[in-house]
């Protein structure tokens, strides 16, 4: 088992069909203990039973936009586990409306609360955290292709996605002092609930069962198995990495 006894913290299970409920399966298969992140009580009625059913040790609340609340899950994870050896950063959000149109119309307010879902948090949990990540340990954040290329509607996630990859780099250097890893994973378009915001979500979808090289698109199993190589011993040399999980769609030009 590659992640025998790791403890991995879990930000961004909203339910099944979450990408970081396939990623906390595999860790699960892979002999991780897990806790789950919440924001609200209707994603706590979600996400424990998700926490039973995968033998998680504890749930907490955390609303990454909220200092304190980022603050207060630290102190809890110290209080129950003492160190951390895998934080998984699988959250992002954006207004409904700056999913569609043109991304000129993007608001100021609109830019500003995509960035800081979507981008910041990963610099504020891992600062939060630092003290409590094991040397070893290996931060895992999500991504997508948008933020290289134009993707009809992605729009401000783009962007905020551009500043998530370029802050795993920078991030890398800091924690990289302490032999702590941070990659992220470009994962291929999967339907969930943060996915459903984005308008002709499934014009995506076919469109990579089309062209991309392995003809299919991506599940969360499959960015669950990737997710165990980065969390593991295995990738003890890779550190700011973007590891595509596309079925390779990537790679195609015309
Ligand atoms: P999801 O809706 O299942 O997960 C998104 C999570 O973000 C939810 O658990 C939600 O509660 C959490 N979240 C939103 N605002 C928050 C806040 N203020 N504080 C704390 N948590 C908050 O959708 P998903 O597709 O599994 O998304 C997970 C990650 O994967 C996101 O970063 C997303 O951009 C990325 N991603 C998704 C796809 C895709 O096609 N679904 C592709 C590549 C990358």
């Amino acid at each position: 088992m590659l992640l025998e006894g790791k403890k991995a913290l879990v930000f961004g299970v909203a339910n099944n069909k979450s990408i970081a409920y396939g990623i906390s399966s595999a860790f699960r298969r892979e002999g991780a203990r897990l806790a789950f992140s919440y924001v609200g009580e209707a994603i706590q009625k979600r996400v424990d039973p998700i926490c039973e059913e995968l033998g998680g040790d504890f749930t907490f609340p955390c609303d990454v936009t909220d200092d304190a609340q980022v603050a207060g899950a630290a102190d809890l994870v110290r209080e129950k586990w003492g160190t951390v050896d895998c934080i998984v950063h699988s959250v992002a959000f954006a207004h409904r409306d700056d999913l569609h149109g043109r991304f000129i119309d993007t608001s100021r307010d609109g830019f500003r609360l995509a960035l800081d879902v979507s981008a910041y948090s990963l610099v504020s949990v891992c600062k939060a955290f630092e003290g409590l990540l094991a040397p070893g340990a290996s931060v895992i954040t999500m991504t997508y292709y948008g933020s290289q290329k134009v993707i009809t509607n992605y729009n401000v996630m783009g962007v905020a996605k551009a500043a998530l990859e370029a802050s795993v780099r920078y991030l890398a250097v800091d924690l990289g002092e302490k032999g702590i890893r941070i990659n992220g994973i470009s994962a291929g378009p999967i339907k969930t609930l943060a996915a459903s915001g984005i308008s002709g979500f499934k014009n995506i979808l076919n469109h990579i069962e089309e062209h991309a090289p392995l003809r299919r698109n991506v599940t969360i199993d499959d960015v669950g198995g990737s997710a165990v190589y980065l969390a593991s011993d295995l990738s003890a040399a890779v550190t700011g990495e973007i590891h595509f999980v596309d079925c390779g769609y990537n790679v195609m030009g015309i």
